[in-house]
């Protein structure tokens, strides 16, 4: 199957500096971004993959847009998603940056305790959700308990049309593993388990499964 479709998927962590030398982050490998965004590649011409910093290989054919903050990664994700068609958005976006950027490194005193003020990041896929015109939009939720009741309310809030389910907390799924387990709920009500597998298989049958939804 081929088609003309514009596909966006985001990938990887961001990051948020607090000083010349210091940032917070999370431990997203951009693995199965990254899969997606290959497995994607086997149908449509216009990938565009925005990522965050991860040290792993680009796959073949796509276009790459490399950010480092949520901030960066939004002003980059708004500006393609007009054109887009289906978005995919595997990212781990930071949900609070620093408040302020200090110029110089900041110093160790005396003191034992030192106070980090964060201001909380855009809501990158929410505003998509907003904006929605014709995209089919796809989010992830990467989660510790309750994993249906909390990606249900997301599939809502957000304004999705499915959501990618993953319960982080078991063996061999979620940041880092090359293999996951997920389950995958639509707006429709469709609910889809698919076994513990390599993200990159696993990235191929989600694609299969968002086209099957997206009837191209
Ligand atoms: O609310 P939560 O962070 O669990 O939502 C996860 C989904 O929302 C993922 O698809 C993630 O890429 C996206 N997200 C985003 N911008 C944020 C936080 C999450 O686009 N600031």
């Amino acid at each position: 199957m081929s088609t003309n479709l514009k596909i966006l998927v985001t990938a990887g962590p961001t990051r948020e500096s607090i000083d010349p030398v210091r940032y917070i982050s999370n431990h997203s490998s951009g693995k199965m971004g990254y899969a997606i965004a290959a497995a994607a590649a086997k149908y449509t011409k216009d990938i565009f993959l925005i990522s965050g910093p991860v040290a792993i290989e680009v796959p073949k054919d796509v276009y790459l847009f490399k950010v480092n903050s949520a901030i960066e990664m939004e002003t980059s994700a708004l500006s393609l998603y007009p054109r887009m068609d289906i978005v995919i958005m595997t990212a781990a976006v930071c949900d609070y940056r620093a408040a302020s950027f200090s110029d110089n490194k900041i110093k160790k005193t005396g003191a034992d305790t030192l106070t980090l003020t964060l201001v909380k990041n855009p809501d990158i896929l929410a505003s998509m959700g907003e904006k929605k015109e014709k995209q089919f939009l796809v989010g992830f939720a990467a989660e510790t308990e309750n994993l249906k009741a909390n990606a249900l309310e997301k599939l809502k809030n957000k304004n999705l049309d499915m959501i990618i389910a993953n319960d982080v907390t078991k063996a061999g799924a979620g940041f880092g593993s090359d293999t996951n387990k997920v389950t995958i709920f639509s707006k429709d009500g469709d609910e889809k388990e698919f076994p513990l597998m390599p993200k990159k298989e696993l990235a191929e049958e989600i694609m299969k499964y968002i086209f099957s939804k997206t009837n191209n």
